[in-house]
């Protein structure tokens, strides 16, 4: 739970810098945290998953994880390029649920056999930059300071509810639906990864950072 406090202020200050700042991130962070993350999915957590369900099912469901993810972040980019009033709460919704999954992911893969700093530090570098676009897009749309800081601290107070829910979320969730539970939980983690590791490194291929 620390650990998902330690999150859920780094994307806050991220918020407040995206609000208050009007440019000036480096997308640095952003790439070291996505390239950790990717190693983490590859390294530790698809070995779990294939050890379960094989590798035809496991990449099956990687792709669809990342698709999923790819499919909603181009449907937000979009949003975000033309910000209007009532395109905001969409972007909020969706970065709720997204640190719904990232305060999921640090309390889960705490019981995993993922090395123990790894995860924090790759899921600390990506936090400041995803507050930081956030408030930055919020900042364009919502005049008052104040109102565009306070919702985006709400959309990423869900990290710290994500880790809250998980440990009863896992217990309902093996009861339910037994062993097939934890590999499905360990892909939708890696296949969010996998998607935010290329999401981050991307542009340094195309050399549009
Ligand atoms: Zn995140």
């Amino acid at each position: 739970m620390a650990l998902a406090a330690l999150l859920t202020g780094l994307a806050l200050l991220g918020v407040a810098g995206g609000v208050l700042l009007h440019r000036g991130i480096s997308s640095y962070l952003a790439a070291a945290g996505g390239l950790l993350l990717f190693a983490v999915a590859f390294i530790w957590i698809v070995p779990e998953i294939t050890a379960v369900w094989g590798w035809p099912q496991t990449i099956l469901g990687l792709a669809l994880v990342v698709v999923l993810m790819a499919v909603s972040d181009g449907a937000l980019i979009r949003l975000g390029h033309s910000p209007r009033h009532g395109v905001i709460a969409p972007l909020l919704l969706a970065t709720a649920l997204h640190s719904l999954l990232d305060g999921w992911s640090i309390r889960t893969l705490a019981s995993q056999p993922v090395p123990i700093a790894l995860v924090p530090i790759g899921l600390s570098l990506h936090k400041i930059p995803e507050g930081f676009a956030l408030g930055w897009v919020l900042r364009r749309s919502i005049s008052s300071h104040l109102r565009a800081i306070s919702l985006g601290a709400v959309a990423e107070v869900f990290t710290l509810v994500g880790a809250l829910i998980e440990p009863a979320a896992d217990r309902f969730g093996l009861a339910r639906f037994g062993a097939s539970w934890t590999p499905a939980v360990l892909c939708v983690i890696a296949g969010a990864f996998l998607f935010l590791g290329c999401h981050a490194l991307l542009p340094y291929f195309k050399h549009e950072h």
